[in-house]
Order: C-alpha cells, then sequence, then structure tokens
C-alpha cells in the first residue's frame, strides 16, 4: 500500500460504519431485506408475479439467503419490454426523479427513484468517496454527464452528502476542464479513464503537467478499463486512479468501489446482493470462479430488481480484505459479454488487446479495433495512436515499434492481426464512454 498517508481527507464517516459490519449481523440485514423485496415485487409488478407464479414460488418461500437461487432473473430486454413504466413498484406521486440510459438499438431503458432510493444512493456514494480516501476538504470536479445519463447526478449529490465541494462541470470543453482543475486547486476528478487519458495529453499540449497540480485522486468508471490503464494514468499524471461501478438499472454508480488496496471492487452488498453464475446455464459458480455477475437489490423501493444479469465477466474473491471492510469484493470489470467479440472463433474483449498495447513502450492509449470481412475471412486491424515524440521517429524504428506491437497482441490472442500506426489525434477521443470497435462484417 502506498501513499495512503497523503489521503488527507480520509477521516471517518460514519456512513462508512455499515462496509464493516460483522458477517453474520449482514447476513441477518440481507436476508430480512431480501424478502421484503421479494414481497413488493411480487406484489407490485406483473413480470415479477407472473414469472414466480409460473415457478409455483411465493414471497414466504424466501426463507435464506440461498433461496434467492430459486427467484426467475431479470435481464436488461425485461425494462425494454415493459418501457416506459412496466417494472415500476412505486406510484408516480412516490417518484421523484427517472433516469434513462440509451442503448445501441430500440428504446432506452427508464429506471425511477423515491426520495428514499435517492437517500441511499447517495449514502453509497459516500461510502465510495470514503474508501477511495476522498474527505469533506476535498474539491471534485465532476466530469460525469449531466442529464438523463446516472453518472453525473449519481456522484454529484453523493459529494455533496460528503460535504465535499462539488464543480458541476459535466462532460465536454477539456481545455475548460483542464483550466477549472488548476485554478480551483481541484484535489479530484470523475469521469471516465478514457476521458481522463484525453485530458493528460491535452494539458500537455497547453504546456501544463497534472503531476504539478494539486490533484490526488480519479474516481474513475461507466466503462471497462485494464490494470495496464491504471497502471498508465497513475504514472502520467500522479494521481490515484480507483475504480467505481454502478449500472442504471441497479441505481448509478455507486453499487461498488475500490479501497486503498485496490484489489477489486467491494460491493455495497447490504443493498446490493451479488452472486456469479454460469451465464450459458444459469447456475452459481463457486467463489474465485469468474462468471456472469447477477445483482439483486435489496432495498430499493421505485424498481426492485430481481437477480438481474449485469453482463458483466467477474468472480466473487472469497479472502477478506485488509482494509478491514466486511462487505465482499469482486475481480474489477475488465469485461463485458456484451464488449466481446468473436474472431475466426476466438472470443477477444478490447480489454485484452488495450492490456497488449500498454505494454509496449510508445503508444497512448487510444486505439480502435477495425473488424473487417475478406473474401470469407474475418480480419482484425488494430489502429494505434503514436505518441508525438515517437511519430517523429524514424521508419526504422516505426516498423520495428509496428512489429513489436503485431508481436504483443498476438501472443495474447492467439491469433494474427494488422497493426496500423496512425498519427497522433486521428483517433477520435470521447467525452464519455469510449468506443473501441466497429465490426463492419456485416456491412454489405
Ligand atoms: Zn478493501
Amino acid at each position: 500500500m502506498k501513499n495512503i498517508g497523503k489521503n488527507a481527507g480520509a477521516s471517518f464517516h460514519p456512513a462508512a460504519a455499515l462496509d464493516y459490519l460483522p458477517t453474520d449481523h449482514l447476513q441477518a440485514l440481507q436476508l430480512k431485506r431480501l424478502q421484503a423485496v421479494v414481497e413488493r415485487a411480487y406484489e407490485r409488478v406483473r413480470l415479477i408475479r407472473v414469472r414466480m407464479d409460473a415457478k409455483g414460488l411465493h414471497p414466504e418461500d424466501i426463507k435464506s439467503l440461498e433461496d434467492i437461487r430459486q427467484l426467475p432473473f431479470t435481464v436488461k430486454a425485461d425494462l425494454r419490454d415493459t418501457y416506459p413504466f412496466g417494472m415500476f413498484a412505486s406510484p408516480m406521486q412516490e417518484v421523484v426523479r427517472l433516469h434513462s440510459s440509451s442503448g445501441t438499438t430500440g428504446k432506452p431503458i427508464v429506471v425511477a427513484y423515491t426520495q428514499e432510493d435517492l437517500d441511499v444512493w447517495s449514502s453509497v456514494m459516500v461510502r465510495s468517496f470514503v474508501a477511495c480516501g476522498v474527505g469533506s476538504h476535498d474539491i471534485i470536479q465532476n466530469a460525469y454527464g449531466y442529464g438523463l445519463f446516472t453518472g453525473g447526478l449519481g456522484a454529484h449529490y453523493g459529494a455533496e452528502a460528503l460535504g465535499a465541494t462539488v464543480i458541476p462541470i459535466s462532460g465536454g470543453n477539456t481545455d475548460r476542464q483542464i483550466m477549472v482543475m488548476k485554478d480551483f486547486a481541484v484535489t479530484v476528478i470523475c469521469c471516465t479513464p478514457s476521458y481522463f487519458v484525453h485530458m493528460i495529453e491535452r494539458a500537455r499540449e497547453l504546456g501544463e503537467d497534472i503531476r504539478r497540480f494539486p490533484l490526488r485522486v480519479g474516481v474513475f468508471g461507466a466503462e471497462p478499463w485494464s490494470q495496464a490503464m491504471r497502471r498508465h494514468i497513475q504514472e502520467e499524471s500522479g494521481i490515484r486512479a480507483q475504480d467505481i461501478y454502478g449500472l442504471s438499472e441497479i441505481i448509478g454508480p455507486g453499487v461498488g468501489i475500490e479501497c486503498e488496496w485496490q484489489n477489486g471492487l467491494h460491493i455495497f452488498e447490504d443493498h446490493f446482493y451479488p452472486e456469479i453464475i454460469d451465464s450459458t446455464t444459469g447456475e452459481p459458480c463457486p467463489d474465485g470462479t469468474e462468471g456472469e455477475l447477477v445483482l439483486t437489490t435489496l432495498s430499493k423501493k421505485a424498481i426492485p430488481m430481481i437477480r438481474y444479469r449485469t453482463r458483466d465477466i467477474t468472480a466473487i474473491i472469497p479472502e477478506a480484505c485488509p482494509c478491514g471492510r466486511t462487505i465482499r469484493r469482486i475481480n474489477r470489470i475488465c469485461r463485458r459479454s456484451d464488449d466481446m467479440f468473436i474472431i475466426r472463433g476466438v472470443n477477444v474483449f478490447p480489454s485484452q488487446v488495450e492490456a497488449a498495447l500498454l505494454a509496449v513502450e510508445g503508444t497512448v492509449p487510444h486505439y480502435l479495433i477495425v473488424l473487417t470481412r475478406q473474401r470469407g475471412l474475418d480480419q482484425m486491424e488494430i489502429q494505434v495512436e503514436l505518441t508525438p515524440a515517437v511519430f517523429s521517429d524514424t521508419v526504422g524504428a516505426l516498423e520495428n515499434l509496428q512489429a513489436r506491437i503485431v508481436k504483443a497482441v498476438e501472443n495474447i490472442l492467439g491469433i494474427s492481426v494488422n497493426v496500423r500506426l496512425v498519427e497522433p489525434h486521428t483517433i477520435e477521443r470521447s467525452m464519455g464512454k469510449a468506443k473501441r470497435v466497429i465490426d463492419q462484417r456485416n456491412a454489405d
């Protein structure tokens, strides 16, 4: 562990006490809440009632935490099929906020919050900030998008509830982000990791070095990112890069967070009950085994989510964390089953490509994977952006770099790939979630 002494704001916060409950107390609380939420969903959400009835299952059959396995799963399509309000368990009179997340196809999904739900959300965000060593003395620049996306307001109200100073700058306008970061002596940044990489670069072009700013912590989420990306960010900016996990269907950001040990995401399991399943069979996976994360909201009023299949691939970490928190951890999420693509029979995740790239010196984490089909054969081209310094190297040096990248990627994926080195700034920067893959295989 390093740098913890620098976390001046990391004094104890009463909201964080729930992170340290004795396990038997936690489980008793979980069971009580599970029984209540199942009863609420059964009584108020038609889809849940129909599915439970079909299994001959009644709320009173939930007698232990293991009984959760009898309950039916919920999937994203359920929210689309019941669009906009079909999964609500609260009358609109009690709903005080709606958020919506856009899918790539079809209708968006709509999620709702009662005031009690918003209070829970703020409390888990407070616990998240505390776990990252952020406290009331901090100045937080919140560059998550404000609006229908849950990232902006979720982080905002959590930061206010913590007593920190929030700058609601939202996403975009990178030059202004850097000016504010410097002039307002910002100590904490919240945004996607890919956007922060862009900020580091842009600062350099403006003649600034973020390492000289008071900034010390980044709370990064809303897209999968690799351990290699963390190292890159920490080295290039001199801050601690902390991973936050969440999804709108469950509450938004604040479902889980890394503590100062950076060794997995603690799940706030007094509110969100985690299970890992084999995504093919739906059967539970033992602790330590990778599978799909399934979450049940234990306290949500407006939309109780029963066994929601997140599509995120991870594992429950059985060992206790040295930080002393008793809430369990999952591996940080580098892969979503949605992100996976299959090329020549091999499953590939963008994060694998990212890790390979970042292991090669002279590249920056801006890349784009382009999939095409030529004479019936899948081709994968990785466009890799060069740093300005490397770009001015000799042709021989560039060819050598290209060969090293090809080798690094092929070693990890076990298939041949084409690598194209592109000039600095040719790959489009995202102010939010980065787009990593363009699949043109079925374009014609
Ligand atoms: Zn911990």
